[in-house]
């Protein structure tokens, strides 16, 4: 069973607990109604879908219910690490580096 770690809990737990919210640190335009057709497309749903380290929203939905971000390893499934909403990406070329040795 796949282990994900809430930084809001402090607390490890079955990944049952967690929904998935699609790709981190997409902000929302700030006049959604300046932009064309294409650009809100863009907004909506274009997203990097990297193959390896990806940032990541999730919410722990059956435990405390709030948002936090995830760095996690594509290929292997892996979480990296977890850290709160508002707290910045973290240098995913580091980290990858570091996950490599
Ligand atoms: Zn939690």
């Amino acid at each position: 069973m796949l282990l994900i770690f809430c930084p809001c809990c402090g607390v490890e737990r079955p990944e049952t607990e967690f929904r998935y919210g699609g790709e981190a640190h997409i902000a929302r335009p700030a006049d959604p109604s300046a932009l064309n057709d294409e650009e809100w497309a863009q907004f909506l749903y274009m997203r990097s879908n990297t193959r390896g380290l990806y940032a990541e929203r999730w919410r722990h939905a059956h435990g405390c219910g709030r948002f936090f971000n995830a760095v996690r390893d594509t290929v292997s499934d892996k979480f990296i690490c977890t850290y709160k909403t508002g707290e910045p990406k973290p240098d995913l070329e580091a980290l990858a580096r570091e996950a490599a040795k």
